[in-house]
């Protein structure tokens, strides 16, 4: 059994940037339909 760091069927928390609306998907919502940019994965650490 592998013990992955990152299991792409557990839900995680995007954040918009722009205004900050949260979303909750398994993978990647794309982008904010009121601002049009990206969202950012909130457990992923800004650099
Ligand atoms: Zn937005």
């Amino acid at each position: 059994m592998i013990d992955a760091p990152y299991d792409p069927a557990t839900e995680s928390t995007y954040e918009c940037l722009e205004c900050g609306h949260l979303v909750t998907a398994t993978s990647n919502p794309g982008t904010c339909p009121e601002c049009n940019v990206c969202y950012r994965n909130t457990a992923m650490p800004l650099e």
